[in-house]
């Protein structure tokens, strides 16, 4: 994976990741091989500090940076560390790297021939590993490790612990002290995340809300003139519908009709004086806005 092609798989995954100053171009490229990558390699910084990007960042006198990629805070957010060859995994075992490499169960490792360093991602969870990591931390894990895997079509064989590769003295990532996860339980998780596919960007937090219902659509004013003395026509009937509707019935004896009558006029005043109009607004002949507000 391309450093672009990385921010790509945690966008796909909806991983929170942030990245730390030039970490695109931060290896020691220059000291030895990068590539190809057969798997990620798990470890815990040994630390429960907040913040751990500078020190992975930059490393020690003896042991330079970066000393992995990704950084995993307790919030479960990454931070990209570097780019390229990194000080993670040091010497392990070449028996353990082709049970990677051909996906089959990871045998107990029993020496350091091997560098690591070009063969794996190596995620550094920030934490003492004398206790459990954080949820948030290990849901983060399985999404970064599912990520990867869906990016080289790798499986859940393709992860494994600092101490599974055969450093001397590695237990990472660990559960209390000096005890390393179960890394097979871990792999079990990752490849049910893996089979998941990608996740949701967010997920859903509330139930879809009921559609509103729908106003009721007033339709188009005709024009004053087909509410006249001697009118005859359909707009005439709906008027007298709504007023029905509205609770003027009682004005008609007979009726609503498509004949323009007193008793029409009669009952769309008495509807226009309820709105509060007096004078010419209550003249008994619908206008556009007492036609809008029969229809409403
Ligand atoms: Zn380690």
């Amino acid at each position: 994976m391309t450093a672009a092609q990385v921010v790509a798989q945690l966008k796909k995954f909806g991983i929170p990741f942030k990245e730390y100053k030039d970490w695109k171009t931060h290896n020691r490229d220059h000291k030895g091989k990068w590539g190809p990558v057969h798997g990620l390699m798990v470890h815990h910084t040994g630390s429960d500090a907040k913040d751990q990007r500078e020190l992975l960042y930059k490393g020690y006198a003896d042991l330079p940076g970066p000393l992995c990629h990704f950084g995993l805070a307790q919030d479960g957010t990454i931070h990209l560390i570097g780019w390229g060859r990194a000080n993670h995994a040091g010497l392990g075992d070449d028996d353990v790297l082709d049970a990677v490499i051909a996906e089959k169960a990871i045998p107990k490792d029993n020496e350091s021939n091997t560098d690591g360093n070009a063969r794996f991602y190596g995620v550094e969870i920030w934490y003492s590993g004398s206790h459990a990591m954080s949820n948030e931390q290990y849901a983060t894990l399985r999404l970064l490790a599912a990520a990867i895997c869906d990016f080289h079509d790798w499986n859940e064989q393709s992860v494994i612990g600092h101490g599974e590769w055969g450093s001397p003295g590695k237990w990472d990532p660990g559960i209390s002290s000096g005890k390393m996860m179960d890394m097979d339980a871990v792999r079990k998780d990752i490849k049910a995340t893996i089979a998941k596919g990608k996740p949701a960007s967010k997920p859903p937090t509330s139930k879809p809300s009921t559609p509103a219902k729908p106003k009721p659509t007033v339709p188009p004013f005709p024009g004053r003139s087909y509410f006249r003395p001697g009118a005859k026509n359909k707009y005439v009937t709906q008027v007298g519908a709504q007023l029905v509707k509205k609770g003027y019935g009682r004005f008609y004896k007979v009726g609503p009709g498509p004949q323009w009558t007193a008793v029409d006029r009669a009952a769309v005043k008495a509807f226009q004086r309820a709105q509060g109009w007096t004078g010419q607004d209550a003249d008994g002949y619908p206008g556009p806005e007492t036609w809008k507000r029969l229809f409403s």
